[in-house]
């Protein structure tokens, strides 16, 4: 029978393992994780561009102007733009978004075009403010996916 007053022997069986004292692995810094979600993100995003670009060929849907999506200056800048604003739920897939030059894309935001459609990838159509024809397309004919608007006609 053990002597329960040997403390040294008390001490050895109580002591901890040197293990407890190696130094342990730091827990990975959780801002990687930020950038790894951040680059999926851009994976993501990247892929559907590319979608976009490819049934697009490059070109403004409403217009024809052709463009380059990676223009660093609005003079030829095709815009990915969204046929749903993401700001209300508009998803970043390719239906959702309709190449158009930096000219047809802010009268969209000027309320002055509007893209008649919900899925970009079954091909939408444009409504233009009358006043805004001129802008886009000069003195040629509207091609046949383009309309007026007349102003108080809505
Ligand atoms: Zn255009």
């Amino acid at each position: 029978m053990a002597d329960t007053h040997d403390f040294s022997e008390r001490l050895r069986n109580a002591a901890p393992s040197c293990d407890t004292f190696a130094p342990q692995p730091k827990p990975r810094p959780r801002i990687f994780d930020a950038r790894e979600d951040q680059r999926e993100a851009d994976r993501q995003k990247r892929a559907v561009y590319a979608e976009v670009d490819a049934r697009d060929q490059k070109r403004c849907q409403c217009c024809g102007r052709r463009g380059n999506p990676e223009a660093l200056t609005t003079l030829g800048k095709i815009h990915r733009a969204h046929i749903r604003d993401a700001s209300r739920g508009g998803a970043l897939t390719a239906g959702n978004l309709v190449s158009l030059c930096a000219w047809c894309h802010s009268l969209v935001h000027a309320k002055q075009l509007w893209i008649v459609g919900t899925d970009a990838n079954a091909g939408v159509t444009f409504e233009i403010h009358e006043a805004a024809v001129v802008e886009i397309f000069g003195v040629k004919q509207l091609p046949a996916h383009v309309h007026i608007v007349l102003p108080g006609a809505s």
